[in-house]
């Protein structure tokens, strides 16, 4: 088995040679990062510069890479012709939650999708705490999930995305299969002045958990459970919606002649 793990928070992100090494004891691992901390780029791609890839030094038995791009350049490149297939991305341990809406703005999650776009499946880990972050409980947990789904596949299009509390291993309640809830943020736009007196903006909200019901993602980490949310890409409602289906219904942009 043959993983690919990457991190948005960069090359330097604590949680990326802890779950590399646990990884490690399951399969062949390589590592490729962005150079700098790239959360909440969500799927974005570089197209109008060239990438660099720098060979690092993470530890014994892990190749790894730096790259100028962004979470989900990372992916991309390990196509580049001269690595290996991989069996797993697994992007990750993200310091901060992923939860709710989070999903559409994680570079986390982002990277995770590109594996699956391109038939890898993906997992994106997080832990919900950007500071003193107890990543051992996630890496434990992530060598258990590949070897799970590599005898279970995932179905097309789908990815993993995992959040666990901010708790260390005797205080886990348990593990979820959930579904994504709603976070709200309020004052996310601040503004300050700089020096000079002119006014800048800084994007930075609260979250308010708007959908925190039992089954969703915000309520098992409420109640220190890990959260397992399969996410899938086809993003289409199955809600019928009145005014589309009228539209339709009267022909309105039905092309005469
Ligand atoms: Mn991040």
């Amino acid at each position: 088995m043959r993983v690919l793990v990457t991190n948005d928070d960069g090359i330097l992100a604590p949680g990326l040679p802890i779950l590399a090494a646990k990884l490690k004891q399951v399969a062949e691992v390589y590592v490729i990062a962005p150079e700098s901390q790239q959360s909440a780029v969500s799927h974005s791609i570089t197209l109008h510069k060239p990438l660099r890839m720098t060979e690092v030094n993470l530890g014994p038995d892990i190749t790894a890479f730096t790259c100028s791009g962004t979470p989900v350049d990372c992916v991309v490149l390990s196509t580049r012709g001269d690595l290996p297939d991989f069996d797993f991305v697994v992007s990750g341990i993200n310091a901060g939650a992923n939860l709710g809406e989070a999903v559409f703005y994680s570079g986390t999650v982002g990277a995770a999708c590109e594996g699956a776009l391109h038939d890898v499946p993906g997992i994106a880990i997080s832990v919900c705490a950007e500071r003193d972050v107890h990543f051992e409980v996630a890496a434990d947990l992530a060598p258990k999930l590949v070897t799970q789904l590599a005898a279970h596949p995932l179905p097309p299009c789908t990815v993993l995305n995992v959040n666990l509390p901010n708790v260390p291993a005797d205080k886990i309640a348990g593990i979820e299969i959930t579904r994504l809830g709603r976070r709200k943020y309020t004052e996310v736009v601040n503004r300050r002045d700089d020096p000079g007196g002119r006014p800048y903006y800084w994007i930075a909200g609260t979250p308010t958990d708007s959908d925190s019901e039992l089954g969703t993602d915000i309520n098992a980490i409420q109640r220190n459970c890990i959260s397992v949310t399969p996410v899938h890409f086809d993003l289409r409602s199955d809600i019928l919606w009145e005014g589309i289906s009228g539209l339709h219904d009267r022909g309105a942009y039905r092309i005469e002649g």
